[in-house]
């Protein structure tokens, strides 16, 4: 395992880094096509295997370099369909990663970091703390084993990870440099071959690192905005304190301008008793005006200690008809894979947390109660 570490990992390089390390071993470029079609449309790891690259070569790269990726150690399939696998990486951290398959399309829920910092209140990975980033290669490593493990068809026929959401552990934008080279790969034909509309990034707001992707990438962005003003949504998601909503929205602006037929795709969790009345919801319409805009409505899903509880049904639809009546495409997002805790929020994996937030809630629990 250690040998791994001291390796290059060519699943941490886009097809211009793989071309430039060919390069510098004296190698055509276009063997970076070879070896990443066999990576990404075969599945393979094992250099031996890649049968139009030279017995030279093949020990060249044996001796320089690894594909690794993360190791699945639990997979847990649920009633729906939904598949979530732990994934161990080499340093002992675990990850979750979800299947959801559709009809005529598998989504894919790729984490980004390690825990996340951000401590959404409504979040299970939050109660996690946080350990690091991952590499590119954890995180293309996680489309790789999802087809690997659901099938690699015959005759290059249509990988099963059609979708990609970075949706998963983490704040996508908090690890900026990585998870934008991750969907390079993910878009690159000779890669995972998945095209940028069907590449959706989560963010909770990360203004600035808005700004700086609209300029390198241009895959669909969803913004999980919770709240329609400010005191509300600097409760829930903390961040907002650092970059509050009209910057967000005027990022968000920013970010469609100039492209046509495109939206920003707004999730918004639906709290019992928190941010679901029907002045709510009249609220989010008017801050949304001029917002090239969809809404996604997501049921809270509970997890233990969240303190929380989802809003009833009735109260949901109503929140959904007042904005479709102001004029916004709004759907509720059916949720999957909650039997096995894989849905929105619930995502948790063992994280040695550096934050020691753990520790510090729990502290917090045990001073209150000696107050009491
Ligand atoms: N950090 C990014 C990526 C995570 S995406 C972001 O915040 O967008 C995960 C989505 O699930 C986000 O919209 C998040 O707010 C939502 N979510 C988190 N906890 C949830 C819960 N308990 N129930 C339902 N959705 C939740």
């Amino acid at each position: 395992m250690k040998a791994v570490t001291r390796k290059i990992n060519l699943l941490d390089m886009n097809q211009q880094a793989l071309r430039d390390f060919f390069a510098s071993i004296g190698e055509k470029p276009f063997r970076a096509t070879q070896v990443m079609k066999w990576i990404y449309h075969e599945g393979i790891s094992d250099f031996q295997a890649m049968t139009n690259l030279g017995k030279a070569l093949r020990a060249t790269l044996e001796e320089k370099a690894v594909i690794y990726y993360p190791t699945c150690i639990t997979e847990m399939p649920s009633a729906d369909g939904t598949r979530k696998w732990i994934l161990e990486m080499e340093d002992g951290n675990h990850i979750e990663t979800v299947f959801i398959p559709e009809k005529g399309r598998g989504t894919l829920c790729v984490s980004s970091q390690v825990g996340c910092t951000l401590n959404c209140t409504f979040c299970s990975t939050a109660t996690q703390g946080y350990n690091r980033n991952l590499t590119t290669g954890e995180i293309t490593g996680q489309v790789v084993f999802a087809n690997r493990t659901l099938g690699i068809p015959a005759n290059a026929g249509k990988l099963p990870v059609t979708n990609v959401v970075m949706m998963g552990m983490g704040e996508p934008l908090m690890n900026f440099d990585n998870v934008i080279r991750a969907m390079e790969i993910m878009n690159d034909d000779i890669g995972c071959g998945i095209s940028r509309r069907r590449i959706t990034l989560s963010t909770s707001g990360v203004v600035p690192a808005m700004y700086r992707m609209r300029d390198v990438c241009d895959v669909s962005l969803a913004v999980s905005l919770h709240a329609p003003n400010d005191d509300l949504r600097s409760e829930l998601v903390p961040i907002n304190r650092k970059y509050p909503i009209k910057e967000l929205l005027e990022a968000c602006r920013h970010y469609v301008e100039g492209k046509a037929r495109r939206r920003i795709t707004f999730e918004y969790i639906m709290i019992d008793g928190v941010n679901d009345t029907r002045k709510h919801a009249k609220e989010l319409a008017r801050i949304l005006e001029g917002v090239p805009a969809k809404i996604n409505l997501i049921p809270f899903n509970p997890f233990p200690q969240s303190g929380y509880r989802r809003s009833k049904t009735e109260n949901t639809e109503m929140f959904r008809d007042i904005l479709i009546a102001a004029g916004y495409t709004t759907i509720i997002r059916k949720t999957r894979g909650d039997d096995i805790d894989a849905a929105c929020g619930q995502l948790v994996g063992k994280v040695f947390d550096r934050t020691r937030r753990q520790q510090k809630a729990d502290a917090k629990t045990v001073s209150v109660r000696g107050i009491l």
